[in-house]
């Protein structure tokens, strides 16, 4: 079916399959448009994060799908860059040409150790970080992942925010807080007023759900809503780490858009980043 998707990961970082893979198994699925979003390299001990000595051939890969594959489908070369404030983001990219950005908070803070505390690795390690460095307070640490994504959209502007609402992760039966709660509406909406103001686009990204981590996509159906209210602009991403995820829960995402009233998404192809509309069984193009 006609999708596109420009969240997708390989074995650079921590996908598990080689771009070739992946655009063949995406070309058999009829996908429109792909991007690449490797994990980009950070200035520390990680194995999930690309490394830097291998971004050439990263970027070589992906130069000869384009030349190889580019009559079946749009491909392009982007990266899923981390922003930790003060350190690392988008601008420390820019010199590659990508043909875009994802710009996404995982690295939240420092322990005296030097390792980071991550909002998405483990539940025991969001625990503990919850514990150790905000002194068991959600709301603060709620509030720290935020700021560091308005940071990121002020200071450091990526095409596309990822998994905005990352900090649910590991939230199912509400274990850590309440969406519902207003301390939480309040912080997500002072986001959300940036990202219109920025003009980033939002993904809506089905990794949460389909791994059965989160009971709905990053961003939630609420978020959407209001996105909806504020005329943000959306696109559709797996954050697919295998080719079997490569347009996982799209028909879903369709109906909840449709419901939302949001009928455009966001796309790429060679006219550039464009709305266009869509159903269940694909995009309009
Ligand atoms: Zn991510
Ligand atoms: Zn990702």
């Amino acid at each position: 079916m006609k999708w596109t998707n420009y969240h997708t990961h390989t074995k650079f970082c921590d996908g598990n399959a080689w771009p070739v893979q992946m655009i063949e198994k995406a070309i058999e699925q009829g996908v429109y448009a792909y991007g690449f979003s490797g994990h980009s390299p950070v200035p520390f001990e990680s194995d999930w994060n690309m490394q830097m000595p291998e971004l050439p051939e990263y970027f070589q890969q992906i130069d000869e799908i384009k030349e190889k594959y580019g009559s079946q489908i749009h491909v392009f070369k982007g990266m899923e860059v981390d922003y930790i404030a003060g350190l690392l983001g988008p601008k420390n990219f820019r010199q590659y040409n990508l043909d875009y950005i994802i710009g996404s908070v995982h690295y939240i803070k420092r322990y005296n150790t030097g390792d980071y505390c991550t909002v998405d690795h483990t539940a025991d390690k969001f625990n503990t970080g919850l514990i150790e460095l905000f002194d068991s307070k959600i709301e603060a640490f709620s509030k720290f992942y935020y700021q560091q994504v308005m940071d990121l959209l002020v200071s450091d502007k990526p095409d596309i925010v990822g998994h905005i609402d990352l900090i649910k992760k590991f939230n199912k039966g509400n274990r850590f807080f309440d969406e519902n709660d207003n301390w939480y509406k309040m912080q997500v909406s002072e986001v959300l007023q940036i990202v219109k103001e920025q003009g980033v686009i939002i993904e809506i990204n089905t990794r949460g759900k389909y791994k059965n981590l989160t009971d709905e996509f990053y961003p939630s159906d609420w978020i959407l809503r209001e996105c909806k209210k504020l005329g943000i602009s959306v696109t559709i991403s797996a954050d697919a780490h295998t080719p079997a995820e490569i347009s996982k829960e799209y028909e879903n995402v369709a109906v909840l858009l449709n419901e939302i009233g949001i009928r455009e998404i966001m796309i790429l192809d060679n006219q550039g980043w464009r709305p266009v509309g869509f159903s269940e069984k694909g995009l309009d193009v």
